[in-house]
């Protein structure tokens, strides 16, 4: 298969098209980013990586961070996660409030900000926010064997500044006794743990360890890997997991800096990255792209 001839093909037919969504204005500093770019990066079990377009510019992950999180809190608690937070699809906006008070404060998944807050909490427990931002950046350094990953601290400070809605959320979550921390001091990392800043190319690396490949670095079991991708098909995009399993037919985790990471098991990691977004906060090209890429590939987990 001529993959980077795929990619070539998919990052030109994106460079022509005029409707590109918007990218995320509740975010100052998300706001300013120039929506006309377009980056794809793949990594193959063979450990081989192929990109095209923006491939290497620098974006923030945003809510892909939240997969590297829940690895990090499955390895620190292990099931004892899910009696904090629960594994079923909110079919909800990402930044929803509106279950967790028919929920007591138990939010749906892990990949909702409510469910992200509570998971990155459980991190923190017996550490101080710096070494949790450590062992979070550590682990991603790791699985991308990439140190020159790093927080955009511009990005963290200006969510911090207009994150009242996520306020709202760890106040709530806090008012049910399901936060074990002040709220702003788990919100604090959470903001800096979603201003990371990463390429597409990075990003693939770092998705290695979700493509259960032996010939690819494994940071956490099979098993684990298997449950990981499992949320990420059902709850990876919140109220457009069902969409994006309809067109795509991979687990794939989005953020409102317009990047998705994707994951063919056995086969390859993939990024892609746009900053305009669509009606649910999803990369608009960036689902465009991924669908281009599964037909073409005929990736899919459905068969
Ligand atoms: N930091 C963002 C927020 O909490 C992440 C949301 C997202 O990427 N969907 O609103």
């Amino acid at each position: 298969m001529d993959l980077r001839g795929i990619l070539d093909e998919i990052a030109a037919e994106m460079a022509t098209r005029s409707e590109r969504g918007a990218p995320a204005s509740y975010i100052p500093e998300l706001a300013r980013v120039d929506p006309g770019q377009f980056g794809i990066a793949v990594v193959t079990a063979d450990g081989r990586d192929h990109a095209a377009g923006d491939a290497d510019a620098a974006f923030s992950i945003q809510s892909v961070s939240k997969v590297f999180t829940l690895a990090l809190a499955l390895g620190k608690l292990g099931d004892r996660l899910w009696t904090r937070v629960g594994r079923e699809p909110s079919g909800l906006a990402f930044n929803s409030i509106l279950q967790l008070e028919h929920e007591k404060g138990r939010p749906r998944n892990p990949f909702i900000n409510s469910g992200a807050i509570v998971t990155t909490d459980a991190i923190l427990e017996g550490s101080t926010p710096r070494e949790t931002l450590g062992a979070i950046l550590r682990f991603i350094r790791e699985a991308a064997e990439d140190d020159a990953i790093h927080i955009d601290k511009a990005v963290a400070r200006s969510e911090t500044a207009h994150g009242h809605g996520n306020f709202a959320l760890a106040h709530y979550i806090k008012a049910h006794g399901n936060l074990r921390h002040a709220p702003e001091l788990t919100l604090g990392t959470y903001f800096h743990q979603c201003a990371i800043a990463m390429s597409c190319r990075q990003l693939a690396r770092a998705g290695r360890f979700l493509v259960n490949a032996p010939t690819l670095p494994r940071l956490v079991s099979a098993e684990r890997v298997r449950r990981i991708n499992a949320l990420m098909m059902t709850c990876g995009h919140y109220d457009g997991s069902g969409e994006f399993a309809f067109r795509v037919g991979l687990p794939g985790k989005s953020g409102v800096g317009g990047g998705i990471l994707a994951v063919a098991p056995g086969k390859a990691a993939i990024a892609v990255w746009s900053p305009g977004l669509n009606a649910r906060g999803n990369s608009a090209l960036g689902t465009e792209a991924m669908e281009m890429l599964a037909r073409r590939t005929g990736w899919s987990v459905f068969g």
